[in-house]
């Protein structure tokens, strides 16, 4: 009896041991991580192909890096259908995501694990009910995907695009996509202090979609208050100039959350 409590005892020890080390190591790992100096062919890529780069402030180009770095130290890249994903390929998607968490208490996508990336569009079957709850079988067309806040699917001709300047977006909009999953309790919306003013304006924003087309925003965000989000991401950063002349207290709202004056940048 004696010695079955001690063995207990000493597996107990021994296991929290265990759990200790690894998350000190983790720790020591990740400080090391962001001691490194950020590589000059990275930080000379990602200015050249985003333009928004310039509009940060000094801190939170900083801040820019070193999300960067730890998003490429944490995620999994994986090329689909016979993509073999180049460093230049990660460091760009890695680069646009952390756009998305500038602030200052935000954190780099704690459940991601993996980003997947396909050459183009790609063909899913899901058997999901619409909003009528009919389920399709029948093979849809996509640009991006958000799988649960674990898996970002992405097509890499369209992150291309979006790099060139399009309308469209995937990365950020699949990304906002993880950040809304963070917060499963209020979809459309990312962790807040306070949720007031943002489900008064983007309820009225959604609502005036609805009843107007709008030059910026793509009508796709009619499909919930998840897409409204995602939709209205993509147009603060790909035409935020726009979006502030249009819909002025939408962009103010992405601006305040977000933290940068994506109006200013001039193309
Ligand atoms: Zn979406």
């Amino acid at each position: 009896m004696t010695l079955a409590a001690n063995a207990s005892d000493f597996l107990v020890a021994l296991i929290a041991a265990i759990l200790a080390v690894w998350f000190l190591r983790g720790r020591y790992l990740k400080r090391r991580r962001e001691r490194l100096p950020f590589p000059n062919e990275w930080r000379s890529l990602m200015r050249a192909r985003m333009p928004l780069l310039a509009l940060l402030k000094p801190e939170q180009r900083v801040l820019h890096e070193r999300r960067t770095r730890e998003f490429l130290a944490d995620v999994r890249f994986i090329g689909c259908n016979g993509l073999s994903v180049t460093d230049e390929m990660r460091v760009l998607i890695a680069g646009l995501a952390c756009l998305l968490v500038l602030r200052p208490d935000a954190h780099v996508f704690r459940s991601l694990h993996a980003v997947l990336v396909y050459p183009s569009a790609f063909w899913v079957r899901h058997q999901q009910p619409d909003e009528l709850g009919l389920v399709s079988d029948s093979p849809q067309l996509r640009m991006g995907e958000s799988w649960n806040g674990q898996r970002v699917v992405l097509s890499w001709e369209d992150v291309q695009a979006a790099l060139n300047g399009a309308p469209h977006n995937v990365v950020v909009h699949e990304f906002a996509h993880q950040l809304d999953d963070e917060n499963p309790g209020s979809p459309g919306a990312p962790k807040l202090a306070d949720y007031g003013q943002w489900s008064k304006v983007m309820r009225a924003e959604f609502d005036r979609l609805h009843e107007h087309p709008s030059v910026v925003l793509d009508d796709y965000g009619l499909e919930g208050p998840q897409e409204f989000f995602a939709v209205a991401t993509e147009a603060y950063f790909q035409s935020g100039a726009e979006l502030q002349r249009e819909h002025p207290r939408l962009y103010a709202l992405l601006r305040d959350y977000y933290g940068v004056e994506t109006a200013r940048l001039l193309v």
